[in-house]
C-alpha cells in the first residue's frame, strides 16, 4: 500500500544527525520483490526511489500515531523515517501490514489505490504542465505518453508487459527499465522493443539502462539508436556483446558488469570509451570456441548453403540486411522474417578492410588484451581478456587491407 507523507530520513551512524534533518514531501509504499518485503521510499532526494529491507526493521515508535505519526528505525542501512502522515487512518492501515508482515504473513499488496494516483506518480509534474521527467512507481502509465516535452523516463522496478510503441515518438534522452519484470509471452517479447524503432526517441536517446532485467541478448534495435552515448545492461544473462555496438559511434559509457560473457568485441577497442564496467564476467572461451549464437545461425542457415561450402554470389538477403546497416534504417522486426533478426547476434566488420560480414564470409578469430577506457571497471584478476574480431575469408583467399 502507499501512503502520502512528510519524511525526514535520520542516519543514526555515526553521528546521531542534525545535519539529515530535513523534513521531505514524501510517498511511502510496501513492495514484495523476490518474496522479500519491502518499504519503498520516494521523494526529491531519492528520485528513483530506495528500498529498505522491511527484514532490517529494528523498531516501530507508533506512540504518536493517533497525531498521524510514526517512526521505523532500520538495522541496515541504520536509518530512522520519521513519517508525518497526510491521513490518519492510511498511516494505521500502513502500520497493521507492517506488523503483519513482520509476523510473518503472506501479505498480498494491492496496487489498486495506484490506479488514482496518476499524478503523485510523479514530483516533477505536479506543478507543472510541461514535465520534464517521470518517475514511474511500479507500472507503466498511459498517462505519460501525454507528456510531450518528456526528457527522463524512469520505469524502474516495475512490471512491464509492454512500452506502448507511442513512446518513440517523444523526446526521452534518459530512459530507465532497469530491475522492471519485462513480459514472459513471445509475442509481448517479440514487440517489446519496438519503441525503439521510432524516429523521435532514436535522435534523442543518450542514455539507456537496462540493469537487472533478465536479458539474454541486446536488442538489436539499439542500433538505431544513433545519438546513445551510455548503455547499460548490468546484472543480466548476456553471454556476448554483438559486434554491431561498434555501429553506434558515439557510445562511450558501456556497463556490462555481472554478466556471463565470454569475450569482448574486438571491434569496439578501435576508440577510447569514457567508462566501461566488465566485472563479474567469466571471459573464458568456450572450449571448441562453439558459441551458442552462432551454432544458432548455422542451424537455421547452413542448409540453405552451398554443397561446396563456398558462397561467390551472395543472396539478396545477406546483401539488403547489410545495407540495412550501412543506411541505419530504423525498423520493426515484425517487417522482416524471424530467421533474418539471427543475423544481427552475428553480423560484423572485418578487422582489416571494415565491410560487413556474416558468419559465411569470414573466419572468427581472437586475441587478448584489454578494453580501452579511461575509466575501466574490471576485476583484479583480469589482466587481460580474449577479444573477438572477423577477418574475411572467401574462397580460402583471405583480406586483403583496402
Ligand atoms: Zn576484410
Amino acid at each position: 500500500m502507499l501512503i502520502q507523507c512528510s519524511l525526514i530520513i535520520q542516519n543514526l551512524v555515526p553521528r546521531p544527525a542534525k545535519a539529515n534533518s530535513q523534513s521531505l514531501r514524501s510517498y511511502l509504499l510496501t513492495k514484495k520483490v523476490n518474496g522479500k518485503y519491502y518499504v519503498f521510499v520516494l521523494n526529491s532526494m531519492y528520485p528513483n526511489g530506495i528500498h529498505y529491507d522491511i527484514a532490517m526493521l529494528e523498531n516501530i515508535y507508533y506512540k504518536f500515531i493517533k497525531e498521524k505519526k510514526m517512526g521505523l528505525e532500520f538495522r541496515e542501512p541504520r536509518q530512522m523515517l520519521l513519517i508525518v502522515a497526510d491521513d490518519k487512518e492510511m498511516l494505521h492501515s500502513f502500520y497493521h501490514q507492517l506488523i503483519d508482515i513482520i509476523n510473518g504473513k503472506n501479505v498480498v499488496i494491492g496496487k489498486r489505490h495506484l490506479l488514482n494516483t496518476a499524478s503523485s506518480n510523479n514530483y516533477n509534474m505536479v506543478c507543472s504542465t510541461k514535465p520534464l521527467e517521470f518517475v514511474a512507481i511500479n507500472r507503466f502509465d498511459n498517462s505519460l505518453l501525454n507528456m510531450k516535452h518528456l526528457g527522463k523516463l524512469v520505469l524502474e522496478n516495475c512490471d512491464l508487459p509492454t512500452i506502448p510503441v507511442e513512446i518513440g515518438s517523444l523526446p526521452i534522452r534518459y530512459l530507465s527499465i532497469s530491475g522492471s519484470k519485462l513480459p514472459a509471452s513471445q509475442f509481448s517479447q517479440d514487440t517489446f522493443w519496438n519503441w525503439l524503432s521510432m524516429d523521435t526517441v532514436c535522435g534523442t536517446l543518450l542514455t539507456l539502462k537496462m540493469d537487472s532485467v533478465g536479458l539474454k541478448s541486446l536488442p538489436f534495435e539499439i542500433l538505431f539508436l544513433k545519438n546513445l552515448q551510455t548503455l547499460s545492461a548490468a546484472k543480466n544473462m548476456l553471454t556476448y556483446l554483438p559486434h554491431f555496438i561498434a555501429e553506434m559511434k558515439k557510445l562511450d559509457c558501456l556497463f556490462v558488469g555481472d554478466n556471463m560473457l565470454s569475450y569482448y568485441p574486438d571491434s569496439i577497442c578501435c576508440r577510447i570509451f569514457q567508462k566501461v564496467d566488465i566485472s563479474n564476467n567469466p571471459f573464458q572461451l568456450p572450449e571448441s570456441l562453439v558459441f551458442e549464437h552462432l551454432v544458432k545461425y548455422n542451424d537455421v542457415f547452413t542448409s540453405l548453403k552451398r554443397p561446396d561450402d563456398d558462397v561467390i554470389v551472395k543472396p539478396l538477403s545477406h546483401l539488403s540486411f547489410y545495407s540495412l546497416i550501412n543506411n541505419c534504417v530504423p525498423f520493426k522486426r515484425q517487417d522482416i522474417p524471424r530467421s533474418l533478426w539471427l543475423y544481427f547476434d552475428v553480423v560484423g566488420r572485418c578487422m582489416l578492410c571494415k565491410r560487413l560480414l556474416l558468419p559465411d564470409y569470414c573466419e572468427i578469430n581472437h586475441r587478448f588484451g584489454l578494453p580501452t577506457a579511461i575509466n575501466l571497471t574490471k576485476d583484479q584478476r583480469t589482466t587481460r581478456l580474449s577479444r573477438q574480431y572477423l577477418l574475411c575469408h572467401i574462397s580460402h583467399k583471405f583480406c586483403v587491407r583496402r
